[in-house]
């Protein structure tokens, strides 16, 4: 579905992704783990292009990544993303966070937005919700709106960027589950985290990004349980 080929990006004189040839396919959920600074975030944003690269090549449903314009807005909508932050806006109600792109990007009648976005809400937990301004949710609520955002503009592949590093412990799970469900109901996600259960348990295959390459990919039992390189045996014992 997304394929990465001979992917290079550098930041001055840093070269921040070296050679990088990847292939998600169509239903695969990929964590993407490895140490701080070594590309990761720069590596997903590369796919819905926030971010540029240098040389090689990046393609969607086997058509490059768009430059610009409509076909860029389009692409944007396809490659859902949720991040770290929460990013709702902030001055919308719940329900109008859900609503809008679906109208503005993708032209759906308001009617039928709102329909999809009550639906999506109930569907992440917070259909009670959808009233409120985000400020009167909880951390873990809000970025299950942010999920339910994406998931509005009908993504063929969502890429979620350490989405429950900035919540307190109690609310990682409620937003852990829902991305479990959606990978069982067969979204295609990329998931860059630091929560090594939910690889274990969601991910069908593990990359191990380290010093701008990917040094290493494997199923989850695999790889945790027998690393072959260095680099990532190092990593782990640091983190299990
Ligand atoms: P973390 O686990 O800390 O989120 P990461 O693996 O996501 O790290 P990236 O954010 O992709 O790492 O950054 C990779 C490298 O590129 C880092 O050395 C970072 O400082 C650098 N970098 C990232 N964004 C920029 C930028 N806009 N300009 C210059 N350097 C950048
Ligand atoms: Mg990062």
């Amino acid at each position: 579905l997304v394929v990465l080929s001979k992917v290079n990006k550098h930041y001055g004189a840093l070269h921040v992704l070296q050679d990088i040839n990847l292939e998600i396919n169509q239903g695969e959920v990929v964590v993407l783990i490895g140490p701080s600074g070594s590309g990761k975030s720069t590596l997903c944003r590369t796919i819905n292009r926030l971010e540029t690269i240098d040389s090689g090549t990046i393609t969607l449903s086997g058509r490059p990544l768009p430059a610009e314009g409509r076909e860029l807005a389009r692409l944007r909508a396809e490659v859902g993303m949720v991040f770290q932050g929460f990013n709702l806006f902030a001055h919308k109600t719940v329900l109008e966070n859900v609503v809008l792109a679906q109208v503005k990007v993708r032209k759906v009648l308001r009617s039928h937005a709102t329909k999809t976005a009550r639906e999506l809400l109930e569907r992440v937990g917070v259909g009670a919700q959808a009233d409120k301004y985000p400020a009167q949710l909880s951390g873990g609520q809000q970025q299950r709106v942010a999920i339910a955002r994406a998931l509005a503009m009908k993504p063929k592949v969502m890429l979620f960027d350490e989405p429950t590093s900035a919540l307190d412990p109690e609310m990682v799970n409620e937003v852990l589950e829902v991305m479990r469900q959606l990978a069982a109901d067969g979204m295609t996600m990329v998931v860059v985290t630091h929560e090594m259960g939910f690889a274990r348990s969601a991910a069908n295959r593990v990359l191990f990004m380290a010093d701008g390459k990917i040094v290493e990919q494997n199923t989850p039992e695999a790889f945790f349980t027998a690393p072959r390189s260095d680099r990532a045996k190092d990593f782990l014992s640091k983190i299990l």
